[in-house]
């Protein structure tokens, strides 16, 4: 007996809602997050600093005094300094692949930390360290360390590397000598802006001595490290 023109519509319908439910369930498990059971998850540690901090040498030292810790590579929009090597540094990409990224939502955070120019700690870089059973460190702006707090706030230890004072900042970007007079400025003024938010982080360090600030950051971290935090 063939269906009426009325069944097959309600038969189209039910498939419809039932395809449209199954996709939905999909996106959720793709994208909720956090998802303990599909994700082996795990500590993380974010280091956040206004540039200028001495931030990159401590972490550079904390990776290799601590060999549990592995480095996430964030991706970003702007050029490779000299020196610096896609997939290691960051991953450059351009803005339409970043786009496409933040589309997927392919990013536990992301955002525009300087004019033009996107930053984003991808989803994937914090599993492929968890699957290696290390702890992922990540380093990124102060907006960004926030939002991964929130995402994580039992599993995170964030801390905020402070340089002594914004003039010791401004010399230090200056010996770099990385950065044009705006881009300096954009630098030293996002500084200020970054400090008003230090004591919202588990740790503040002080930097004006670097090997007391290395041990002290060593040290925090290792106990982070080593207590239970789900006991
Ligand atoms: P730089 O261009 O000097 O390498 O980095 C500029 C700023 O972007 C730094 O404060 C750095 O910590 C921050 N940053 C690097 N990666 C990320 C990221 O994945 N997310 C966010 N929100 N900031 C990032």
């Amino acid at each position: 007996m063939k269906p009426t023109a009325n069944q097959i519509d309600i038969i189209e319908g039910a498939w419809f809602s039932c395809t449209f439910f199954i996709r939905k369930r999909q996106d959720y498990f793709r994208y909720s997050h956090p998802i303990p059971f599909l994700l082996s998850e795990g500590k993380i540690i974010v280091i956040t600093a206004p540039s200028g901090s001495g931030k990159t040498t401590l972490v550079k030292r904390l990776l290799n005094a601590c060999p549990k810790l592995g480095f996430s590579v964030s991706a970003c929009t702007r050029q490779p300094r000299p020196g610096e090597a896609d997939g290691k540094d960051y991953y450059f990409y351009s803005e339409d692949r970043f786009k496409t990224l933040v589309d997927e939502n392919a990013f536990v955070e992301w955002e525009m930390v300087y004019t033009g120019k996107y930053y984003g700690t991808l989803k994937s870089e914090l599993q492929r360290i968890w699957k290696a059973g290390r702890v992922p460190l990540v380093d990124i702006d102060v907006k960004g360390a926030l939002a991964i707090q929130d995402a994580y706030p039992d599993a995170s230890l964030t801390i905020f590397i402070q340089a002594p004072s914004l003039e010791v900042l401004r010399q230090r970007l200056e010996q770099r000598g990385t950065e044009t007079v705006h881009s300096l400025e954009e630098r030293i003024s996002k500084a200020g802006f970054e400090l008003s938010f230090a004591t919202q982080f588990d740790r503040i360090l002080i930097n004006d001595n670097l090997e007391t600030a290395a041990t002290e950051l060593l040290d925090t971290v290792q106990s982070f490290i080593e207590v239970d935090h789900m006991a």
